[in-house]
């Protein structure tokens, strides 16, 4: 399993599954990318080979902001249903996830009831909870830090807002997670070999750490907001 993203000025679809088929040795049951561009998120999912994916995302779509993953399934059976990208109720949130929420059916209950799920999966409930906060009043950074901090378990994670393409938040706990720096992007992957197409040089984040990422700079902060300073380092693998 794993995660892509990428902020800039270049077409994402291509870097997307590129990055995806690079991270196939990772083991996975199905793949999907999330494209944003002006007239708004466009998702497609498939079970089974990024080839398969490759097949049904559409050429004409285009954008320069966009998110990926491939499944290994932990709730749910693999099939283009439970496969990430998973969308809020009104569809302004997409996110992808690796990981798993251990206490995802307490969520349920306790902070959604009353909520429909769409999919079996686990990840479902966080891109639920951020657009819930949102609903609630909190600005989309307050609402994903919110979120995280009610989860348990191990997430890396990449959400889109519709209404903000010009940003993807991540944040990680127990799964691997890099923000790559490009010139005049950046990118995220759970394996730098995803993006050396793009870069070579990247940030590590540590748990319970969430980044703001846009075209030009990236925020790195704690579950509190606080602002972490750290140095990136470059990547001496052959891609
Ligand atoms: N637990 C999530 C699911 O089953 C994510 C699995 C993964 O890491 O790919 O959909």
């Amino acid at each position: 399993c794993g995660i892509v993203g990428y902020i800039g000025s270049q077409d994402t679809k291509e870097i997307l599954l590129r990055g995806l088929e690079k991270l196939e040795y990772r083991g996975y049951d199905s793949a999907g990318i999330a494209v944003v561009n002006g007239a708004g998120v466009r998702v497609f999912k498939e079970k089974g080979r990024i080839a398969a994916l490759r097949d049904i995302v559409d050429a004409n779509t285009t954008g320069t902001v966009g998110i990926g993953h491939t499944r290994w399934a932990t709730h749910g059976v693999p099939n283009r249903v439970n496969a990430h990208p998973h969308q809020s109720k009104s569809s302004r949130f997409t996110l992808v996830h690796n990981g798993v929420i251990e206490n995802d059916e307490h969520l349920k209950r306790d902070l959604l009831s009353g909520h429909s799920f769409i999919s079996d999966t686990d990840t479902e409930v966080i891109v639920q909870l951020v657009e819930k906060f949102v609903d609630e009043g909190m600005s989309v950074e307050e609402a994903f830090r919110t979120t995280l901090k009610n989860l348990k378990g191990s997430y890396a994670i990449a959400l889109l807002d519709e209404q903000d393409p010009d940003v993807i938040y991540v944040a990680k706990n127990k799964s691997p997670l890099l923000v790559g720096l490009g010139e005049d992007c950046n990118v995220v992957a759970s394996d730098a070999m995803a993006m050396l197409q793009v870069t070579d040089t990247f940030v590590e984040l540590m748990d319970e750490e969430m980044v703001i990422v846009k075209k030009d700079s990236i925020t790195i902060k704690d579950l509190n907001g606080n602002v972490i300073s750290r140095e990136p380092f470059v990547a001496e693998i052959d891609a």
